[in-house]
């Protein structure tokens, strides 16, 4: 029996490294929540462990200890890399001085290139020692090994990255290169491969198929954004991220390192249901296009007009659209505040601003 202890990197205060609105926290944490469930429902002859199976910090000191007071006998932390923004590819860390982690090693950095090359071309930086403190604590106890998933600053990488199927290739690859390193690991009878779970990380909509995610979607049209590939689908992929990025940019949205992230938390949710239901033209301006003078009038109503304005002339702000008699009106304010009602057909004004 396999103890494998799974790390993934950094989490809480400690972001990680991060690019393109994605952070290494969120990314690692789904892709350990991942290997442990294929490894539970598919997999004999192993526990998995988590060192945190949500968004908090806990120390490199702490990491070990956790693997040490188990009794692991493999463990990986998986991180992705960052470095200048160009510079992307797949890399493996043990201690300089365990030898015993070499094959782990080897078998690691193969499948994660097998797997995630499917996705797009990524250089292989290689299988290099170190001396990192979660491994300096563990390799004398047990294999371990330090997993550098792309690089998510890289433009390249991005590519791969922001696929749906990013986190199911990379955890797959761990399971893969455990597998291949360590004997007695034998596929449950009848097991089929397993669906990725909901994950409680922070992007946790990412893939999510449901009436959930359709609500979401209309709202965003709503709200002016666009599905140009897949519309309304009831999947959320990347075209949804971006759309969601896109809102988040335009209502000043964005997470503590001041990323338009992607999820849409509750303040998303609530500027996005802001967005749905207010019309568009409220709290913009109205202008007369017509050839002559426009009436505008003290309340709803066609008669005994206010006054008029002429072409290219109206109100700074439309408060609200009202059905008076046949046609409709808007009620708008003057800039000193005063209400007034005018015309609402695009016929006589448009709408400004
Ligand atoms: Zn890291």
């Amino acid at each position: 029996m396999t103890k494998l202890l799974l790390d993934a990197g950094h989490g809480g205060h400690d972001p990680g490294a991060t690019g393109h609105g994605y952070r290494e926290k969120d990314f690692v944490l789904q892709i350990c929540r991942r290997i442990k469930q294929i490894f539970d429902t598919e997999y004999n002859g192993i526990t998995v462990r988590l060192t945190r199976s949500d968004d908090r910090f806990i120390s490199l000191g702490e990491r070990s200890r956790i693997a040490r007071s188990w009794g692991a006998d493999v463990f990986i932390s998986v991180h992705m890399n960052a470095f200048n923004g160009r510079t992307g590819g797949i890399e493996t860390f043990k201690h300089r001085s365990s030898s015993a982690s070499r094959s782990l090693q080897q078998n690691l950095q193969s499948h994660m290139l097998q797997e995630l090359r499917k996705l797009g071309n990524t250089p292989n930086r290689g299988n290099k020692d170190a001396g990192f403190a979660v491994l300096s604590g563990t390799y004398k106890h047990m294999l371990s090994c330090l997993t550098e998933v792309l690089f998510i600053d890289s433009p390249g990488d991005s590519k791969i990255f922001k696929q749906n199927t990013f986190v199911e290739r990379a955890a797959r690859a761990h399971v893969l290169g455990v597998i291949a390193t360590r004997s007695g690991i034998t596929r449950k009878p009848n097991a089929s491969a397993s669906k990725p779970a909901p994950s409680t990380s922070s992007n946790s909509w990412m893939d999510h198929t449901g009436q959930a995610v359709t609500d979401l979607q209309n709202k965003l049209l709503q709200a002016g954004e666009k599905l140009p590939r897949f519309g309304v689908d009831g999947h959320f992929g990347s075209e949804t991220l971006q759309a969601v990025q896109s809102f988040q940019s335009k209502n000043g949205i964005s997470n503590p390192n001041g990323n338009h992230y992607g999820v849409p938390g509750p303040q998303t949710m609530r500027a996005l249901d802001q967005a749905a239901t207010k019309p568009s033209y409220v709290g913009k301006g109205v202008r007369s296009t017509y050839d002559g003078r426009l009436n505008f009038y003290r309340s709803k109503t066609w008669s005994n007009p206010a006054g008029s304005v002429t072409k290219g002339y109206g109100f700074p702000t439309i408060v609200a659209k009202h059905k008076v008699g046949k046609g409709e009106q808007y009620e708008v304010k003057n800039s000193n505040g005063q209400t007034f009602y005018i015309t609402a057909s695009s016929k006589y004004v448009r709408v400004v601003g």
